[in-house]
């Protein structure tokens, strides 16, 4: 049987990630994902990568992001279709300018390059913009990229790195053996020396695999594309109140976001889109974009995002199992989480410590212990002989 240095559960952009530095560190990696790399939230968001709507714990991430994902594609040898477009956060009402004062001040002086301006500067930048704009803040290190390339950008780099992928391999079961664990899905049975769990929405069922019951939820959040308008937006629109975001794909097309829900039941895989939150966010964004009215919807889609209830990420030793990490859970995980993908990794690889805020451990009752719910399964078949898991095409990009 071979055996890998560690399988990673889940192949979003935070599993992906991971398994890309590891592997460069000299790791045997194996990734085993339900369905394709970035076929989860990391292939269906909406792209932003702003500093103006990232909670103020998370702003220091925010910023090592930013410089990292200038270097995304010439990283990864493929175009993410990254853009620091500049991005302009609108306030419709006085209250909505005072807030967004507040928190542009605020983030200023943690080192995000934002200042407020007058509706007529706004529209200056954007023409576009209607006359209810009373103020904006504009940072000018805001951008966006396509996330629809994400799946493919990773698989070309994670072969390239000699990363064992297994596509369509939903974990079933995670039960320890001597000197690791033994992971069952798909019909196939894994071997690993370590555990990293990077399943998204999922984290809370694999956890318990591990014994470790962590306050993990999910919610599902909606993503919409327009047809084209006849005009170029220069960047990234957002709402003080982040319930939109809004830009242009290169072919003029309009993606829309901003946390709206659908509902749906991760573990079956099941969404609906509700006709409210499609008409909620197509209203704010014509207030704000007069020419959205002007253009029709194409295509609505939703993805689970996972949640913890203090609203920090969870990255770090899964508590009291020996070599299982996790990783999730983050805010902007699609901008935030390359940057939390290698905190962790410097942790696996002992090179450094784990981000205490981040401790999956702070939600345990100090002095519990968790027990290991499954029980230990024989291995039965190498991971490299005739596995059921398979790979499957690329998917198009948003262009
Ligand atoms: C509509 C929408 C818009 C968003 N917009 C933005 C944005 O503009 N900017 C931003 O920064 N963030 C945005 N986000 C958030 C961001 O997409 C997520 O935070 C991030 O992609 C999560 O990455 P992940 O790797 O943790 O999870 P995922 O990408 O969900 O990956 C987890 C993977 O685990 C797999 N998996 C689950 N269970 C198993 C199992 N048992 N065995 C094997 N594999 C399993 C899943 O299939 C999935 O592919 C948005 C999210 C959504 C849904």
């Amino acid at each position: 049987m071979t055996r890998h240095d560690i399988a990673i559960v889940g192949g979003g952009i935070m599993g992906c990630y991971a398994a890309m530095l590891l592997a460069e560190a000299g790791m045997r990696v194996a990734v085993m994902e339900k369905s394709t790399l970035c076929g989860g939230a990391s292939g269906v968001n909406a792209g932003s990568h702003s500093m103006q709507n990232k909670r103020p714990q998370l702003l220091p991430y925010a910023l090592e992001a930013q410089e990292l994902w200038t270097r995304m594609s010439a990283r990864l040898g493929y175009d993410m279709g990254y853009r620091r477009s500049g991005g302009l956060i609108v306030a419709l009402t006085e209250q909505e300018a005072a807030g967004l004062e507040e928190k542009t001040l605020a983030r200023r002086a943690m080192g995000v390059d934002a200042e407020m301006i007058a509706g007529d500067r706004a529209r200056a930048i954007e023409p576009l913009l209607s006359q209810y704009i009373l103020a904006a803040s504009y940072g000018k290190t805001d951008g966006y990229s396509d996330s629809l390339r994400t799946g493919r950008a990773f698989t070309g780099k994670l072969r390239q790195l000699g990363v064992s992928l297994y596509e369509h391999c939903g974990v079933e079961r995670i039960a320890p053996a001597r000197d690791g664990f033994v992971i069952a899905g798909a019909g196939e049975t894994f071997y690993a020396g370590r555990i990293l769990l990077a399943a998204g929405a999922w984290l809370k069922e694999l956890l318990l695999m591990l014994g470790s019951d962590l306050p993990v939820s999910y919610r599902l959040n909606q993503a919409l594309v327009l047809d084209r308008i006849g005009h170029r937006l220069r960047g990234f629109i957002g709402h003080a109140s982040g319930l939109l975001t809004l830009k242009q794909s290169h072919s003029g097309k309009l993606l829309l976001g901003g946390g709206w829900p659908a509902e749906g039941r991760a573990q079956a895989g099941e969404s609906v889109m509700l006709s409210d939150s499609i008409i909620g966010n197509l209203r704010l964004a014509r207030r704000i974009l007069p020419a959205v009215g002007a253009t029709s919807l194409l295509r609505a889609w939703s993805g689970f995002e996972a949640d913890m209830p203090d609203f920090l990420p969870l990255v770090g030793a899964v508590p009291g199992v020996k070599n299982a990490f996790v990783i999730g859970c983050i805010g902007g995980g699609y901008t935030l989480g390359p940057v939390m993908a290698q905190r962790l990794c410097q942790q696996i690889l002992e090179r450094g410590p784990a981000d205490a805020a981040f401790d999956p451990a702070r939600f345990l009752p100090a002095g519990v212990r968790p027990v290991m719910a499954s029980p230990p399964v024989a291995p039965e078949r190498s991971v490299l002989s005739g596995n059921a898991c398979a790979s499957s095409p690329p998917r198009p990009a948003l262009t």
